[in-house]
Parts: structure tokens; sequence; C-alpha cells
């Protein structure tokens, strides 16, 4: 058996074209109409090719090429981004992914202008970054709760956008993933956190409190994907009640980002016959 075609299309994700979030089934599998099982085994498949085509990135990096890719995963509390890490960037070479994950933002972090934590964890050449959590929450958390005066929080949208494009300007190809969770899922999820001694250390319970916020978030969300969907760093919104679906749509919006990069092996800076023939001889 050769290597599986792609199982979906990133293009029916893009946040522009899917219409209002409200419009979308957490619980859908849009563009696959296959269950868990093959779902998981095309993904391992397809973990291979995403694997051959990271391997090229890193490569490049090691020689000659300054290009990255950024991969912001945003999403409620369970949305599964942990496990977009494990089982999507763990089918990866590991010394080839930068993972960050931005929490509350410490006194010193608060200091500096919001971007400034975000530039310090921006990926080297040939690195795939993985930003858990990510500038975004400056306009999620934030206006949600008023941490800041809505024109500060205003004004970080286009702000987000200019940054944006200057990391694609200088190499960095930017993917943003919205796991997009139902309410009652993540019901379902905290509370397996608490009848599994293996999950506690999981659960935190201000999560129960942010869920009171659910509608106030929903808007939020809406108006990231209204003003930050660009075609340069475009928002793709992954229906994530179903794991398997979140992270095999994951797995294809990579392999299409690393695809388009035409990415091929460098070439070496020795002559290869003569290095032969030096080592036959050594
Ligand atoms: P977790 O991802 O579960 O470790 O939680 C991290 C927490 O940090 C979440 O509750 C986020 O909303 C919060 N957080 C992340 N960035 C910010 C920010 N810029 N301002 C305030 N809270 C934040
Ligand atoms: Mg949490």
């Amino acid at each position: 058996m050769g290597t599986p075609d792609a199982p979906l299309s990133a293009d029916i994700l893009r946040a522009s074209t899917i219409g209002p979030l409200d419009d979308v089934d957490p619980g859908g599998t849009p563009g696959f109409d296959g269950g868990k099982s093959a779902g998981k085994a095309i993904r391992k498949a397809r973990g291979k090719i995403l694997a051959d085509l990271q391997e090229k990135l890193y490569a490049g990096g090691r020689i000659d090429d300054r290009r990255s890719v950024l991969l912001v995963l945003q999403g409620m509390d369970t949305a599964g981004k942990g496990g977009i890490v494990r089982h999507v960037m763990g089918m990866v070479d590991p010394q080839g992914v930068s993972h960050s994950s931005f929490g509350k933002p410490t006194d010193t972090e608060l200091a500096h202008h919001f971007l400034w934590r975000i530039r310090n964890k921006v990926p080297a050449a040939g690195q795939i970054g993985v930003f858990d959590r990510s500038h975004y929450e400056d306009v999620l958390v934030v206006r949600v709760h008023d941490l800041v005066p809505q024109d500060v929080w205003e004004s970080r949208y286009g702000t987000i956008v200019d940054f944006e494009r200057e990391l694609v300007a200088t190499g960095t190809t930017v993917v943003k993933v919205m796991l997009h969770i139902s309410r009652d899922e993540q019901r379902d999820r905290l509370a397996r956190r608490l009848h599994r001694p293996d999950k506690y250390w999981k659960y935190n319970p201000g999560d129960v409190d942010e869920r009171e916020f659910w509608s106030s978030y929903r808007t939020a969300y809406q108006a990231v994907l209204d003003r930050t969907d660009i075609d340069e760093a475009p928002w793709y919104v992954v229906p994530a009640d179903h794991k398997w679906y979140a992270r095999l749509a994951v797995t294809e919006l990579l392999i299409g980002a690393l695809s388009a990069m035409d990415l091929d092996w460098p070439d070496p800076d020795f002559d290869i016959e003569v290095e032969k023939k030096r080592l036959a001889a050594s």
C-alpha cells in the first residue's frame, strides 16, 4: 500500500469560508466521511509524510534556509491543544519542534508590550513552533474579563495583523487553528478529570467559573476570526468534539503548509565524488 492521499482539504476549514461559529457543528468531521478508526489510521500514515516534510524544513535550517513554521493553537479549556501537541507534533522529530505555552502573564511580562513574550518565542530557522495559546489571549480572556480598557484591546487586532504580516515577510509560515468544542463536550471532559486520579492534575476549579462566560468567549472568538483571518496567516476552525478528527485535520493543515513551501533536501557544500574517494581511501 502506498501513502494515502490527502483525506480532506484545508479550504473547507478556513474561517472566512465557513460562516459564523454558531453555525459550525463542533461534533462534525468536515471533508471526512470515515469514522474514528479510519481517521486514526490515516493520520498515522499521513504522519510519515508530515515527518518527511518536517525533516526537510529542519535540514534546510541547518544549512541556509531561514524559513520556519508557526502553528498557533487556540481553544476553550479542554479543547485538546495538548493532545494536538502529543499526537500530531509527536509524529515528527522533536529536535525540529519548539513548543511554547502562554499562561497568565507574569509581572515582568505585564510590564512589557503584549507581543514581547510572543516575539521571544517565534520559531528559529528550520523549526516548527507550536504556540499553546498565544497573543490571541490578549483579545480573548483579556476582552472577556475587561483586563484592559476597550480602546486598548480594540487596537490589538490591527497590531496582531501587522505583527503576523511581518513574521510572514521574514520567512515564517503561519497557520492558526481554533479548536472548536461544544459546551457539553467541555463538561464531559472536565467531569472525566474529576473521575480519574491520573487526570486530577489537569483539573482547574477556575475552568468551571469560565464556563459562565461561554457566550462572551464565543463573541470574542468570532471577532478574532472576523478581524484577523488574513490570507498570509489564515485561521482554520477545526471541530474538536472528536479528538481523532481534530488531530487528523491539524496534521493535514501542517502538511498543506509545508508542501506549499516547496522544500527540498539542501545541496551539499562539498564534492560528493571527492568525498567518496577520500572515504574509501581512509
Ligand atoms: P492553561 O492553558 O490551562 O494552562 O491556562 C492558561 C491560562 O492563562 C488560561 O486561563 C488563559 O486564559 C490564561 N492566559 C493566557 N494568556 C493570558 C493573558 N494574556 N492575559 C490573561 N490571562 C491569560
Ligand atoms: Mg487549563
